[in-house]
């Protein structure tokens, strides 16, 4: 049986500050995914701290909420079977250093803090990052 999923998809500063998107956009395409739903946008660092409020506790967070909020983002909605694993593993390892080769991260991150993208990592929280942006 097919499982089709969706995931939310955020190319981060570093990469549409290097005008990346439309080629990170492709590679999505490329690998079987629909964009069903798009916006650039810039956000507040107050919603920044609500969307990374899983890591609020971490020592990364404040750095983390600044960086997001520092220049335009890319949301998308990403629909393929079984698209929330299918996009952790096209986005490649937190790291760059440690992402395989072919992923995006392996491609296009700089460091651990500016990787280019962010995607959710379960079914569960897909659906509540989507509505975070997407809710209208
Ligand atoms: N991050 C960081 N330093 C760390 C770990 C994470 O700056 O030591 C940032 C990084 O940008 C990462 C984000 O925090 O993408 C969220 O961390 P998570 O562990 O959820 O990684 P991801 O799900 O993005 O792979
Ligand atoms: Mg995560």
């Amino acid at each position: 049986m097919n499982n089709i999923e969706q995931t939310l998809s955020i190319i981060k500063p570093d990469a549409v500050e290097r005008n990346l998107d439309n080629e990170i956009k492709e590679m999505f395409r490329n690998n079987g995914f629909s964009i069903v739903k798009e916006k650039k946008i810039q956000i507040e660092k107050s919603e920044a701290e609500n969307f990374y409020k899983v890591h609020e506790t971490k020592p990364f967070y404040n750095d983390l909420c600044a960086y997001l909020s520092s220049g335009p983002i890319v949301t998308m909605v990403l629909e393929k079977e079984n698209a929330v694993l299918a996009n952790r593993k096209l986005m490649g390892a937190t790291n760059p250093k440690d992402a395989e080769e072919g992923t995006i991260r392996k491609k296009y991150g700089i460091s651990i803090d500016k990787n280019s993208i962010h995607g959710s990592d379960s079914v569960e929280n897909a659906k509540i990052e989507i509505d975070f942006f997407f809710k209208d």
